[in-house]
């Protein structure tokens, strides 16, 4: 059985400024499958976020997909067990059969819920207006679905949380909260976007942790965004490495640790911290330099004038191409361009800028 969930197919949105145009998701490739959870890392301004807005169709302008496609493969509506493909890009944006999907078989967890959630409606409305929306119950029922998924989120006395409004619960009671919204409809897909940044650390490692429990319960399959590869490392299977809207390092989670082949992937592990038994005796390193202003991309590799490993006259000028290292492991690097293991993808193209 194929176990794709979603095919993104050289997806490529864009945003037009007055300073220019911004290639927030620039050919990006990738398949999540059925029940596994993709680990999307970089830092920000990397186009993760933009990438899972194009996924759910809510990019507004001056930002808009130009090419691509985002392949959906959803039971099929008579059901006979069998999958059917959908391309979501040929899909009205606001249309009947979009809105469906979206709150219902992909949903979204936000990194700020205090914004996410309206503070005059209590949690309980808000997740009984979702859950009548996207199922055929009764107002009763579609309560008592919203309290039992606050339950199974680990809200306590959810039958009176119900109607608690966002500012009466803590910071992490709201994104337990949001969760619980995100997963009433049964989501074949969860986005969970920054999910833990704005908590406190005890919380981040409940939050994850109750995520990684529901997501193996429930066999839902997970995108998780984060700049830290540290909180991918324990429940991710998969991970892209996106920089400047382009995927340059995708591996399954144990590769990418042991033998991470990007110099941008090399730098950000050696940003964070390594459990180690001896005492830590080198220093923790920060990768040099900023990511450019979106709309001044460098020529030839964008990644160039941060990286250690930089070639002189050739990674200034020309674009890598994605190669496949070994099997499920490709990189966007010219080092790796005359190794004689490697094969072009097809997922990039060498263009001179
Ligand atoms: Fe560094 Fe060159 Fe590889 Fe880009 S192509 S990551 S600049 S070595």
């Amino acid at each position: 059985m194929d176990d794709t969930l979603l095919d993104i197919r050289n997806l490529k949105t864009y945003f037009y400024l007055d300073e220019g145009e911004v290639r927030a998701v620039d050919d990006v490739t990738v398949r999540i499958d059925r029940g596994k959870v993709l680990g999307v890392v970089g830092e920000s301004g990397c186009g993760k976020s933009v990438l899972a807005r194009s996924i759910m169709r809510i990019v507004r302008p001056p930002g808009r997909t130009v090419d691509g496609e985002i392949i959906y493969h959803r039971p099929t509506q008579n059901g006979d067990g069998g999958y059917e493909e959908i391309d979501l890009q040929q899909l009205p944006q606001d249309g009947d059969v979009m809105r469906r999907i979206r709150g219902a078989d992909i949903t979204m967890v936000f990194q700020e819920p205090m914004v996410s959630f309206s503070p005059v409606h209590t949690v309980g409305d808000q997740i009984v207006e979702g859950i009548l929306l996207h199922q055929e119950v009764t107002k009763e029922e579609a309560r008592e679905i919203a309290a039992d998924t606050l339950r199974k989120v680990g809200i306590p006395n959810p039958e009176q949380r119900v109607d608690s409004y966002p500012f009466n619960l803590s910071g992490g009671m709201r994104q337990r909260a949001m969760i619980a919204m995100a997963l009433s409809s049964s989501p074949s897909l969860l986005i969970a976007d920054e999910p833990t940044t704005a908590l406190d650390v005890t919380t981040q490692a409940q939050i994850l942790e109750l995520m990684a429990s529901l997501q193996r319960e429930l066999g839902m399959a997970m995108m998780l965004i984060t700049h830290n590869l540290g909180v991918v490392a324990q429940m991710a299977e998969e991970i892209i490495v996106m920089y400047l809207g382009k995927i340059v390092e995708r591996a399954d989670t144990a590769t990418l640790f042991r033998d991470p082949k990007h110099p941008y992937t090399q730098e950000l592990l050696k940003s964070i911290p390594q459990m180690r038994r001896e005492r830590q005796t080198t220093r923790l390193t920060a990768i040099s330099g900023t990511v450019p202003p979106p709309f001044i991309r460098p020529p030839g590799c964008p990644f160039h004038p941060r990286c250690p490993q930089a070639l002189p006259g050739v990674c200034d000028v020309q674009m890598p191409q994605t190669l496949e290292v070994e099997e499920g492991h490709s990189v966007r690097c010219l080092l790796y361009e005359n190794d004689a293991n490697t094969v072009a993808t097809g997922t990039g193209a060498i263009e001179r800028n």
